[in-house]
């Protein structure tokens, strides 16, 4: 270890910045951040300081010499940083300050620095300080983008009520072992997704109701199990296929899970992802084929959470779009279930950002509706004239079956038969197709082309840009278009 880490307390404490450039001022604000009195010792200061010292907020906390650096700045000082881009003046501070032992950072010049500053995960009050000793900056920066991906945004939150709780949590567990258990266990369990869902009146009493329950106990040996024997369902949107375009909190609760409840459209990539041990459910779904009807789905995930398990109801894109997840939580809501649901990437964003074609544009279509092109009984029955308006963008899902009815459709309520329209094949994937036409040569494209399901149609001007924009993707390898003449 070249370094001890420490963090240091310098609330209302004098800490001395030297420069006055948009180095020192990041600078600054960090020292700010931590509650210090910012000295800035340099003859001019740059914009972003100037406004600093100008607003009003800080009442006192910021402070500027518009003076060279000397000696007598470092009076009363607890924290040096240097940052004047001068090698000697840089050095002089430096060296003024170890005289006094005072800690000090010069901004890239480790060998001058008696401390070096982290990159930091700042979740308040948790904090978690990334340092490379000084070899490389941007390589703990990296390190840094990947924690902040890890840890989700609301720990501070969560780290708060742990410090509300922590005197009675004490009291009541006066043992160690039993009072880390207990916290081991409200960390990782519903009170700590609850804080983290945004549920904070349902954790609080969750953990008051956690508090009870053990103080009853007349042998709380083992754990707080039976506070927690209730089981959750997360119903999670897994996005249109590609893993990259999961959620964080999606990622979280695949890890949480002990038993997920897939369906098709979820692909082998994602399903990987899921906790190892966690036991995997197909349900199903199937165009016509259902493998397992809506019923016996919403039964399963209320049985498996009334075991006690943490079910993973997984879902492709979005569980609220064309997901039928209303209905499930319907079901659970009515059997006293927690559940929350987690939003996905929805097929007609994925797929359409990934064919290049906005789904909206100013000067093509100032509205977009989503629609199903299977219904119930077989047939295409929808609300044509409301879809066969222009300047609006039309996409269809669960529509390749249907999709020589819905442009004969589309043309006979007023779309001219040169409207642009495309369909995507396995969007956002390494598979993903994109074939363009028109609402009169679409159908016959398709029909060759032989695509593989899911497919999704977009039918719009927005469909002409499609050629332009599709260069644009940052993943051109997953753009093989096969474009028919738009006209
Ligand atoms: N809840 C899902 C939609 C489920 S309905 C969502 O929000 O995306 C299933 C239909 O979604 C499929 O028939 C297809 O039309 C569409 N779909 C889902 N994933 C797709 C993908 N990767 N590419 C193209 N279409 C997709």
């Amino acid at each position: 270890m070249d370094f001890f880490p420490i963090f240091l307390d310098i609330r209302n404490r004098a800490c001395l910045v030297v420069g006055g450039g948009t180095v020192a001022a990041q600078k600054t604000e960090s020292l700010l951040r931590a509650g210090a009195h910012v000295i800035i010792v340099a003859p001019l200061l740059c914009p972003e300081l100037r406004e600093r010292m100008s607003g009003r907020s800080l009442k006192g906390r910021i402070a500027h010499r518009a003076e060279v650096f000397s000696s007598q700045h470092l009076e009363g000082v607890v924290l040096v940083v240097a940052a004047t881009g001068n090698a000697g003046i840089d050095r002089e501070v430096s060296q003024a300050a170890g005289q006094r032992h005072i800690p000090v950072n010069v901004v890239d010049d480790p060998a001058l620095c008696s401390f070096i500053m982290p990159a930091i995960v700042d979740r308040s009050p948790v904090l978690i300080a990334a340092s490379t000793g000084g070899a490389s900056p941007v390589l703990a920066r990296l390190l840094r983008a990947r924690l902040e991906t890890l840890i989700p945004a609301a720990y501070g939150r969560l780290a708060a009520y742990a410090a509300a709780f922590r005197a009675r949590v004490k009291q009541q567990f006066p043992q160690p072992d039993k009072r880390r258990r207990f916290w081991e266990e409200i960390l990782q369990g519903p009170f700590a997704e609850m804080v983290l869902a945004g549920k904070d009146q349902a954790a609080k009493d969750y953990l008051e109701r956690s508090l009870k329950h053990d103080g009853y106990r007349s042998d709380d040996s083992s754990s707080t199990q039976d506070a927690m024997v209730a089981g959750e369902v997360y119903l999670v949107g897994a996005g249109p296929g590609n893993p990259d375009l999961l959620t964080f909190r999606a990622m979280r609760l695949m890890q949480r899970a002990d038993v997920v409840v897939y369906d098709r459209l979820v692909s082998p990539e994602i399903l990987d992802m899921v906790r190892r041990d966690a036991t995997r459910i197909y349900a199903g779904k199937e165009r016509s084929r259902h493998a397992m009807p809506q019923e016996s789905i919403n039964d399963l995930l209320v049985r498996l959470a009334k075991e006690g398990k943490r079910v993973l109801r997984l879902k492709g894109g979005d569980p609220f779009i064309f997901g039928r997840g209303g209905e499930e939580i319907e079901t659970l809501s009515s059997q006293g279930i927690p559940f929350q649901v987690v939003p996905g990437i929805t097929a007609a964003s994925g797929a359409a950002s990934f064919a290049g074609i906005p789904l909206t544009h100013r000067d093509y279509a100032q509205s977009c509706v989503f629609v199903t092109g299977h219904l119930k009984d077989g047939s295409v029955n929808l609300d044509w004239d409301m879809l066969a308006r222009p300047n609006q963008t039309i996409v269809i899902y669960m529509g390749l079956l249907g999709l020589p009815v819905l442009c004969a459709q589309l043309a006979a309520h007023g779309l001219p038969a040169s409207t642009p329209a495309a369909i995507v094949q396995q969007g956002t994937t390494r598979n993903q197709r994109v074939l363009t036409g028109t609402l009169e040569t679409l159908p016959l494209l398709t029909a060759e082309a032989n695509l593989a399901p899911p497919t999704l149609i977009i039918v719009g001007q927005v469909v002409r840009l499609h050629q332009q924009l599709a260069w644009f993707n940052p993943a051109p390898d997953l753009n093989a278009s096969e474009t028919g003449a738009v006209r």
